[in-house]
C-alpha cells in the first residue's frame, strides 16, 4: 500500500483545449481566461468582487496592505491571529510591519472567539480568520466581535472553496467570504480547486477591489490616465501613483481553475463521503475527531483530522502500514521569529501535538478508505 495525504485530479482533455486557446491566440497573461475565472467564480459564491492572483499568500499581502492604507493603519499596530495555520497567513502580517498576536483556537481549530477578546489592545485593526479544513468554526461570533470593537476581518480562506456558511441570525447559507471584509482562496495544487499556483482575492468594496487590480499589477493604473487626461489615452500611456507587485494570475493558471471549478461541488462531496465514512468508523471506535461547527453547513472538507496521543509514534507505525498523513499544522509559536509568544496559546500547543490529518483525495478508491480506517483503529489499539 502507499496511501498518500494529498494528490491533486486534473481533467487533462478539458483542460488542454482551454491552454491551446490561449497559445494560439498568443494571450498567456493577465486578462482572457482570467477575467473568465472571476466572473465563473463570482457566479459560483455570490461574492461581489473577485481579483484573480498568483497565490493566495500574494493575496493575504494586498488584503492587509490594501486595509492597512486605506484606514491609515500605522506600523506596529495589531492584528490577532491564530497560531494553527500555514506560514502564508502570519506572514501577509509582518510584510506590512504590523504584529501578529496570537489568540488560541477551540475545538474547531479555528480562531477562539473568548481568547480573541482578551487579547484586543488600542492597537488591534483586524483579526485574521482561518477556516481550517474548510471548517468555518466560530466565525459568525467572532465577526460579532469584530464589529462591536470596529476591526476589520480577513479570512484566510485557502481551504474554502466550496464551504457554505448559515448565518444563525437570518438562516442564510451562502459561500465563505461573504460577510467578512476580504476573503483569499487558494487554488494550489493540492487545495480543492487545484491549479498549480494561484488564488482569488475577494473584497466586498469596489475602492478594495480596484486598488488590489492597481496594486497586483505593479501600480500600473490606466484608469487614473483616462480620468486626468481628456485628450484620450494610448496604450502606451499610464499613470503610476504608487509602488505595486507583480501580484497577478495568468491565463494559463485560469485555464486550469476554469476546469477545476467546473468539478468542485463534484469532488467536494467524494471529499465528504470518504469523511462520512472516517467519522461514523472513528466515533465508534472512540477515536477522537476533529468536528465541523454547526453553521458550516456545506463544509468543503479540504482535510479529515484525528487527534490521537503520541503522535510521532502513530505517524511512523501508520507510515509502516503504507499510509501517509501529514501535519496541519506546527503551532507557529514554535518558531524562532515568533518565539516571544511561546506558550500563549495551550490548546493550539496541545493539538499541534496530537494532530493527524488522514489521506483525503479524488484518486483514493474505497477499499483504501477501508484500509485507512483499519490501519488507524489497529495503531490506536496498540498505542492505547
Ligand atoms: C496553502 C495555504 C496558504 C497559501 O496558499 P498559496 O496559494 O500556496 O499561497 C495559506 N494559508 C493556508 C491555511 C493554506 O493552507
Amino acid at each position: 500500500m502507499n496511501i498518500q495525504l494529498f494528490k491533486p485530479k486534473f481533467r487533462n482533455e478539458e483542460i488542454i483545449p482551454l491552454i491551446e486557446e490561449c497559445l494560439d491566440k498568443g494571450w498567456t497573461g493577465l486578462g482572457f481566461k482570467t477575467v473568465e475565472i472571476e466572473e465563473k467564480w463570482k457566479e459560483y459564491t455570490k461574492l461581489p468582487f473577485a481579483h484573480f492572483i498568483n497565490s493566495n499568500t500574494s493575496g493575504l499581502h494586498l488584503a492587509v496592505k490594501i486595509l492597512k492604507d486605506v484606514n491609515k493603519w500605522k506600523d506596529g499596530d495589531e492584528i490577532i491571529t491564530s497560531p494553527l495555520t500555514f506560514v502564508s497567513s502570519n506572514h501577509a502580517i509582518v510584510y506590512e510591519n504590523l504584529t501578529p498576536v496570537f489568540a488560541d483556537i477551540d475545538e474547531y481549530l479555528c480562531l477562539d472567539p473568548n481568547s480573541i477578546e482578551s487579547k484586543i489592545t488600542k492597537k488591534t485593526r483586524a483579526i485574521m480568520f482561518i477556516g481550517i479544513g474548510g471548517n468555518a468554526g466560530q466565525l459568525n461570533s467572532v465577526i460579532e466581535i469584530a464589529k462591536k470593537h470596529k476591526l476589520k476581518v480577513i479570512l484566510d480562506a485557502a481551504h474554502m472553496s466550496g464551504t457554505f456558511i448559515k448565518n444563525p441570525h437570518t438562516g442564510e447559507i451562502k459561500h465563505a467570504g461573504h460577510n467578512v471584509d476580504v476573503s483569499v482562496f487558494s487554488y494550489q495544487a493540492v487545495k480543492n480547486l487545484p491549479t498549480a499556483d494561484s488564488g482569488m482575492l475577494c473584497f466586498n468594496n469596489e475602492d478594495y477591489d480596484s486598488l488590489a487590480r492597481k496594486l497586483s499589477w505593479l501600480g500600473i493604473d490606466k484608469d487614473t490616465f483616462q480620468r486626468t487626461n481628456s485628450k484620450g489615452s494610448y496604450k502606451w500611456e499610464y499613470d503610476l501613483v504608487d509602488v505595486g507587485y507583480k501580484y497577478h494570475g495568468n491565463s494559463i493558471m485560469a485555464s486550469i481553475a476554469l476546469v477545476s471549478l467546473k468539478y468542485l461541488e463534484e469532488d467536494n462531496s467524494r471529499r465528504r463521503e470518504i469523511c462520512d465514512r472516517y467519522e461514523e468508523s472513528f466515533s465508534k471506535n472512540g477515536i477522537q475527531t476533529v468536528k465541523i461547527h454547526k453553521d458550516t453547513v456545506v463544509p468543503s472538507r479540504h482535510l479529515y483530522q484525528i487527534v490521537v496521543k503520541q503522535r510521532n509514534k502513530f505517524m511512523e507505525l501508520l507510515n509502516s502500514d503504507g499510509v501517509f498523513p501529514g501535519v496541519h499544522y506546527r503551532d507557529n509559536t514554535n518558531y524562532k521569529m515568533y518565539e516571544e509568544s511561546y506558550g500563549t496559546c495551550p490548546n493550539s500547543h496541545q493539538l499541534s501535538e496530537q494532530l493527524i490529518s488522514l489521506p483525503l483525495h479524488m484518486y483514493m478508491t474505497d477499499e483504501e478508505v477501508q484500509y485507512v480506517i483499519d490501519s488507524v483503529i489497529k495503531i490506536n489499539k496498540i498505542i492505547e
